[in-house]
């Protein structure tokens, strides 16, 4: 397929402000699609070149891709430069400024999507010295054998800032009309999606076997398997109603999630809870489990804490160190790690997703020698709310967050917030107003002191039904003078120009400055009130509320939910 088809129908998307509209345009398009680019299609319309899990990234530093949009167009950097200033963005100078190209720069044929996309590979694939100069080249003939308005994508996929507002569940949504002529048939993609997370897989299955093939995706080890989350209760009491009688209680940790996966080879491959390849931050991780845990196999879950050097935990700034990519090795001996083993996934050939707890951990028992770095997690199994509660004081006085209930027949809901795991906080009880996990969507500019910052930004909640962000509050306190600092630079690349498709918003709180829903912040909030500025839920928004931190590790889409805020509020 011509890389052009895709260009009309991206600049289709691009001016469609309604996200029904954008499942439409996408559902119409995808359908004609040949089976063989329906992968490397769903790929690029989500802005990425691989899934999202293998993270490919192009790795052409920022200002060489405005150098190389001016070289592929002839014309001075400055030139380029200048129009770069007037529209803000890299992908419309790139149209603009190659609209004029020489005819002599034009090279012969028309840019295919494969070659598209095994060039971008390339690109990404070249490292070391003078790789740079060679990424450039590459990209310059790319943006040379492009259309103008296919340049405008090009250079915006060069500079990872290719964002048309189309997220998973929208383009599930789209592959689920196109296919199936249904749009109900989205649940079976999402399931398949939360056990197989690789939107060209699920595309190119969906187009060339139907959903008999999507039923049949299964677990792959290597790949990850989106993560099981907790619901929450605002009584104590209510998770009986939820899980009657006996009870596993577990633990809660505040340290990082993670997914761990040995291969027949031997090979083991650390994920995080967005799904991001941690392997080699945690070579010590890797190693205790080759050594402790006995399986050809597997697949497991666990929280892996900071240690102290008698084996004390530590908080979870601490841990928080050992994200990293250099000097790795000196922090392995700074910052011991524990990982504490909370659920087996699969085992020796053979998925445990859908057997009861009990036996997932009456096997994960089995399989794990404990050792000072490698043990499971803490817990009881009760059917005495007393005792329950009593577990989780003790938990408290151990400084952990509080404790997770568990379902003993409870399946693994791979990817979905179920009532088989109910977690309860300690902020509940010391009934310490609650904290959010919020998208930023806008920003206001800085006055005074916060000139050249922002001054406060516009939040939202997720609205999973509809894959939108609702906003809920405006953030102003708690942001110190470091973050204020770093706010720009960490916002810069998400700056969009008008409002995300995905973002509903009340004109009355229109930001002065758009963003791509990416960076998640946790806030505490006092109270929650009707409003008719916010769109979160029934219009519902935040009082008083205040920065805590960024949550690094969670995706837009983990967020809390408007319908999770609603629920608060219907509780107060
Ligand atoms: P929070 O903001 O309260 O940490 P969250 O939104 O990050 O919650 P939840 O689904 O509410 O995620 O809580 C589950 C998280 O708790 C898991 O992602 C995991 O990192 C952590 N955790 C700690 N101990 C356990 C445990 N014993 N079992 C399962 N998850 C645990």
């Amino acid at each position: 397929m011509e890389f052009q088809k895709l260009v009309e129908i991206l600049n289709e998307l691009e001016k469609t402000s309604s996200g029904n509209a954008m499942r439409e345009i996408l559902a119409e398009f995808l359908v004609k699609v040949p089976v063989d680019d329906i992968a490397v299609v769903c790929y690029l319309i989500l802005g990425q070149i691989s899934s999202e899990y293998e993270a490919v990234v192009l790795g052409i530093a920022d200002k060489s891709v405005l150098k190389s949009v001016a070289i592929a167009a002839g014309v001075e950097l400055g030139k380029a430069q200048k129009i770069m200033q007037e529209t803000g963005d890299v992908g419309l100078t790139a149209e603009r400024v190659l609209q004029k190209k020489t005819q002599t720069l034009i090279p012969v044929g028309k840019l295919t999507l494969h070659e598209l996309f095994d060039k971008l590979h390339k690109i990404a694939a070249l490292t070391g010295t003078g790789s740079q100069e060679a990424k450039s080249n590459m990209l310059i003939s790319l943006l040379q054998k492009a259309s103008p308005s296919g340049a405008k994508y090009v250079a915006r996929m060069a500079l990872g800032t290719l964002r048309l507002g189309a997220g998973d569940m929208t383009l599930l949504d789209a592959l689920s009309m196109a296919y199936t002529n249904d749009k109900k048939n989205k649940a079976l993609l999402e399931h398949a999606y939360n056990i197989c997370p690789d939107m060209g897989i699920i595309a190119e299955t969906l187009a060339k076997k139907g959903l008999k093939g999507i039923e049949k995706i299964d677990i792959h080890v290597g790949r990850p398997i989106k993560m099981m989350l907790c619901q929450r209760v605002d009584e104590l009491e209510e998770i009986e109603d939820k899980i009657p009688g006996k009870k596993a209680v577990e633990a809660k940790y505040d340290g990082e999630r993670v997914q761990a996966h040995k291969d027949l080879k031997g090979k083991i491959t650390l994920f995080s809870r967005r799904l991001e390849n941690i392997t080699l931050q945690f070579p010590d991780l890797v190693q205790e489990l080759d050594t402790q845990v006995s399986a050809k196999e597997f697949i497991m879950e666990g929280e892996i804490i900071a240690i102290d050097k008698e084996g004390q935990h530590l908080p979870f700034q601490t841990l928080m160190q050992r994200r990293r990519k250099y000097d790795v090795k000196q922090y392995v001996k700074d910052i011991p790690i524990q990982v504490k083993l909370f659920d087996l996934l699969f085992w020796n050939g053979k998925s445990f997703l859908l057997l009861p707890y009990e036996q997932r951990m009456e096997r994960l028992a089995k399989i794990v020698r404990k050792s000072k770095h490698v043990t499971l997690a803490d817990k009881i199994v009760t059917e005495d709310v007393e005792e329950l509660n009593e577990f989780f004081q003790q938990m408290l006085t151990e400084k952990y967050e509080g404790i997770i209930v568990k379902s003993l027949t409870g399946e693994y809901q791979a990817g979905t917030r179920g009532w088989n795991w109910i977690k309860w906080k300690k902020d509940y009880v010391q009934d310490l107003a609650d904290t959010f996990d919020l998208v930023i969507v806008g920003a206001y500019h800085g006055q005074g002191r916060r000139s050249g910052t922002y001054g406060a930004l516009l939040c939202a909640a997720y609205n999973e039904k509809e894959d939108v962000f609702e906003t809920v509050c405006k953030l102003g306190t708690g942001l110190t003078d470091e973050v204020l600092a770093e706010l720009p630079k960490k916002l810069s690349k998400y700056k969009v120009n008008q409002r995300p498709v995905r973002l509903k918003v009340k004109k009355e709180m229109e930001p002065e400055v758009w963003f791509e829903p990416k960076i998640v912040v946790e806030v505490l909030g006092a109270e929650l009130t009707k409003s008719p500025f916010h769109t979160c839920g029934s219009g519902l928004a935040l009082r008083f509320p205040r920065f805590l931190q960024f949550r690094e590790n969670k995706k837009a889409e983990q967020a809390t939910t408007s319908k999770e805020i609603e629920k608060m509020y219907g509780m107060k």
